[in-house]
């Protein structure tokens, strides 16, 4: 189906993403034939609220940070998805987030709906008690609102356990009790679950691992090249490699340089020694990485790879109309492990070349998954083991992978296409019973 993009969006370097999000939800919906009024009530968040949060800095001054919460719908359930930190945040990729969030959710068939949240902040420059201040005010600007039976938020792009453990705090204190069911990805042993840290990274290897499956080949004969070097792409790694692949290239970000750099080895990336080189938010120390033998290259060249496996897991409009053609002509498939990293220019050749792509909405549920077990453990107060956890993350994950691949199949339908038709079927079906449509 033909996916196009509003050309009003704001000028850059790719996508406004919810235009981008709009696009891709209007392609399907006119295959699906969807009524106005549903596709009114899809292409839009139902709610949205932008807040101010006040912020005694440690050297006196008060400085206040924009914050959102954006809830596209919850017609399968409470709101769900993770608060983002970052400087460049705006509430356009907050709305696209939630919306993909719904998908997301629909897609693995979890009770629940989509949300996202944000802050425009950027964590490398505040301090631990900066950090806590932003969090406990988030919270307190829409406590009432979000909730356990409401809205559930959860971590994300450089948002920590910690930082999830202070926000439930503060929804504690105002609502006088313990609801730890309000966040997911708190600390373990403070109603956090075994197996959440890891579960999108492995969460997107069980997607791969499928994939490979159905084309014939297996893991310990590939090697792929992972964009971003944070929660998700480590444990991608980490997983992939126990499968017996090769990593030959990963990137990430400098913030002292304000870019990113590409790493690669010939022989395999040494997951453990780049770790030891890494900081708090996935940034490999360059002079310290040129020691321990990598070759450092350009923020883009891990696009451009001899790999037969791509693994954007960084941020959203990195695969763009620009970049597209550097993807090397060995690379069979794609796992999306951000969210929209790929704009639709990019996806039109991706599709045209007949690589094999796992959309995002699909191939990073793992993490949502697992917050949705966690919410369950929370609930009832009684904790899993971790391979209780991974067990049930594999089976949902590998159904919801099967339950695509197979439509795509048999109605001859790109994989993003097939997990959207399957995801907003369900969404629809649920409100229609409702009665919201
Ligand atoms: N932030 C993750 C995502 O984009 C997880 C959301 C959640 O656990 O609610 O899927």
């Amino acid at each position: 189906m033909a996916v196009t993009v509003d050309k009003t969006a704001p000028a850059g370097k790719g996508h406004n993403a919810f235009a981008m999000a709009q696009a891709q939800f209007d392609g399907v919906a006119e295959y699906l034939g969807l009524d106005a009024a549903t596709r009114e009530l899809l292409r839009n968040p139902l709610r949205e609220y932008h807040f101010g949060i006040p912020i005694r800095m440690d050297d006196g001054s008060m400085k206040v940070f924009r914050g959102f919460r954006v809830q596209h719908n919850d017609a399968r359930g409470p709101g769900k998805g993770g608060i983002r930190f970052h400087p460049q945040e705006t509430v356009d990729t907050v709305r696209a987030l939630s919306m993909w969030m719904t998908w997301k959710c629909a897609v693995v068939d979890i009770p629940l709906g989509g949300s996202k949240g944000g802050v425009v902040c950027d964590p490398h420059n505040l301090s631990a008690r900066e950090q806590e201040q932003v969090c406990r005010g988030w919270v307190r600007q829409i406590s009432h609102d979000v909730g356990p039976l409401l809205d559930v938020p959860a971590p994300d792009v450089m948002t920590t356990p910690q930082h999830m453990l202070w926000m439930l705090d503060e929804f504690e204190h105002i609502h006088r009790g313990h609801f730890p069911g309000f966040i997911t990805g708190k600390p373990v042993g403070m109603g956090g679950s075994l197996g959440r840290t890891e579960a999108t990274g492995f969460g997107v290897v069980f997607t791969i691992r499928e994939a490979l499956k159905e084309m014939g080949l297996r893991p310990d004969a590939t090697a792929a090249s992972v964009q971003g070097f944070g929660n998700v792409a480590q444990y991608a790694i980490r997983l992939y490699e126990q499968l017996g692949g090769k990593v030959l290239c990963v990137s990430s970000w400098d913030q002292a340089d304000q870019t990113s750099y590409s790493f690669r080895k010939a022989t395999g990336v040494n997951l453990d020694a780049l770790l030891s080189i890494t900081d708090r938010f996935g940034g490999i120390d360059k002079a310290k990485a040129k020691t321990m033998g990598y070759e450092v290259l350009d923020g883009e060249a891990w696009l451009a790879q001899e790999v037969d496996i791509l693994i954007p897991a960084a941020l959203e409009n990195q695969i763009r109309g620009d970049n597209v053609e550097r993807i090397h002509s060995k690379v069979k498939l794609i796992a999306e492990g951000a969210n929209g990293p790929t704009t639709p220019e990019a996806d039109a050749v991706i599709k045209k070349r007949g690589i094999f792509d796992i959309p995002d909405f699909l191939a990073n549920a793992g993490g949502v998954t697992c917050s949705y077990f966690e919410q369950v453990q929370s609930n009832m107060n009684y904790y899993w083991e971790r391979d209780e956890v991974l067990g049930r993350l594999d089976v949902k994950m590998t159904a919801a992978y099967l339950a695509v691949s197979e439509l795509a199949r048999k109605r001859g339908l790109y994989m993003r296409d097939a997990a959207y038709v399957i995801a907003i079927n369900r969404v629809v079906e649920a409100c229609k019973q409702r009665g919201w449509i």
